[in-house]
């Protein structure tokens, strides 16, 4: 992609209803844009990062054997009654009433919806198990819509639902989905740590939240420093009993405020490790806690009838966006973990007046773009400090400045944002390199 062609409106300024670095940084990057309190377009460049942790959270979902579908935003508020959730969920959700005068609400989660389709279409043992995920809009009316995409009012969320004829059954679903979500994570380029969790409205009696640690997060959080050692990059065999990888990352302490007892600690305040951190997914185990009111009942082995036993598991997709900025940023802007970065490289000509510098330019753009390498090529005619400056801003992992001095020399320069480490290279060396 061209610069001088791209919709990419940055700002220098850092905008005044930024709290957070994320938020501000998403808004000068020209990511978002505010349509309404805590509801954003997404502009070219963050949707591309959006997309990006999307694909990441639908193959390791695929992975442990969830299947995708895509249910609607709207749903018919009948569900709702028949679940009790209706009036349970009070303000956060927002109502709406279609032409005839019927009940309609914009869904703040799917487990009346997913559960009608299943009751439906399944009525025996023999199709179970199942794992349903979509990855849609969600809207939530909340009090305090804040930090940008963290705490918006609609976002995106990949939501699954297991189904199982027992409860055992039903653990070792949720167990898939643990073992899927830290690999998640670690791929995103994150460091998300379980902790045992409330189970709130959605109810149920197991459950953990995946939380990331920033400084900005806004629940405190206490774990053991043992978690540094567990990898989360678990190899899954098909089939095999996760329950003791599970063990390993559950039993250490791990918890946030809401649940943490000082007092009652078991972990030595020298191994105690406290934080904030912002919850960037959340998986329960809730058995018939929908499938009974709502009769989504199998036949098992021996011909009787069950209600079938269920989990969730939610994955916040825009809110990891800003999670991810948290976690990498430094003070001159975003630093892209390679995974979910919007282009790999960017190429900076930094004399376009020069003709020889920009046919180098163009030979470089398009040599890169045969190797399938994703490149922002900043072709402005901007000066040289603005645009190594823009590039900080927006934090593509490689920058690859080229100006009339080092191809006279027959280099250019190859700089990689994490660590500032820059080489010089030969042009076909440098593609070379960003193709390995
Ligand atoms: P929170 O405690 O942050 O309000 P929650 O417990 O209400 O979250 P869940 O119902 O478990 O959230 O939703 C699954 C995931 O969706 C959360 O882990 C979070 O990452 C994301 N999420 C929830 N609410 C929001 C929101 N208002 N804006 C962005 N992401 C959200
Ligand atoms: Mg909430």
């Amino acid at each position: 992609m061209r610069l001088s062609r791209y919709f990419l409106p940055t700002l220098k300024e850092n905008p005044a209803e930024a709290q957070i670095a994320s938020h501000r940084l998403m808004l000068r990057a020209g990511m978002i844009r505010q349509g309404a309190a805590g509801i954003y377009s997404w502009l070219p460049m963050g949707l591309k990062v959006l997309k990006n942790i999307e694909q990441i959270v639908r193959e390791e979902q695929d992975a442990a054997g969830a299947q995708e579908l895509l249910m609607p935003t709207i749903q018919s508020a009948d569900l709702w009654v028949e679940s009790g959730r209706y009036d349970d969920y009070g303000k956060e959700m927002l109502r709406i009433e279609d032409r005839h005068g019927r009940q309609m609400l914009y869904g703040p989660t799917n487990e009346e919806l997913i559960t009608d389709i299943f009751r439906k279409e399944v009525r025996s043992y023999r199709d179970l198990p199942k794992n349903l995920y979509h990855i849609q809009w969600k809207f939530r009316d909340e009090i305090r819509p804040r930090f940008g995409v963290m705490r918006g009012r609609e976002f995106l969320m990949k939501d699954a639902y297991s189904f199982d004829l027992t409860a055992e059954a039903g653990k070792a679903s949720y167990n898939a989905m643990f073992v899927a979500y830290l690999r998640t994570f670690a791929r995103l380029g994150l460091k998300a740590i379980p902790m045992r969790a409330d189970t709130g409205p959605i109810g149920g009696d197991l459950s953990h939240e995946f939380i990331v640690l920033a400084d900005t997060g806004e629940s405190e959080v206490f774990f053991d420093k043992a978690f540094d050692a567990l990898d989360p990059m678990i190899e899954v065999d098909e089939g095999a009993d996760l329950q003791p990888i599970v063990d390993a990352w559950t039993s250490h302490y791990a918890a946030t405020d809401e649940i943490h007892d000082a007092e009652n600690c078991p972990v030595d305040s020298a191994e105690l490790i406290t934080g904030r951190g912002i919850e960037v997914g959340h998986i329960f185990f809730f058995g018939d806690k929908y499938s009974k009111p709502m009769n989504a009942v199998v036949q098992g082995p021996e011909g009787e009838t069950t209600p079938v036993q269920m989990g969730s598991y939610g994955v916040g997709v825009s809110r990891l966006v800003g999670a991810i900025i948290e976690a990498c940023h430094d003070e001159n802007g975003i630093v892209w973990p390679e995974s979910v970065a919007p282009f790999k490289v960017g190429l900076l000509n930094l004399r376009t007046k020069d003709d020889e510098c920009t046919a180098a330019c163009d030979k470089m753009y398009a040599d890169l773009k045969a190797a399938g390498i994703d490149v922002l090529y900043d072709d402005t005619n901007d000066g040289a400090g603005a645009k190594f400056a823009n590039m900080d801003l927006i934090g593509l992992p490689w920058q690859l400045a080229v100006g009339p001095r080092g191809l006279k020399n027959g280099v250019v320069e190859l700089k990689n944002r994490k660590t500032g480490e820059r080489v010089e290279l030969a042009p076909e060396e440098a593609v070379a390199k960003l193709s390995a």
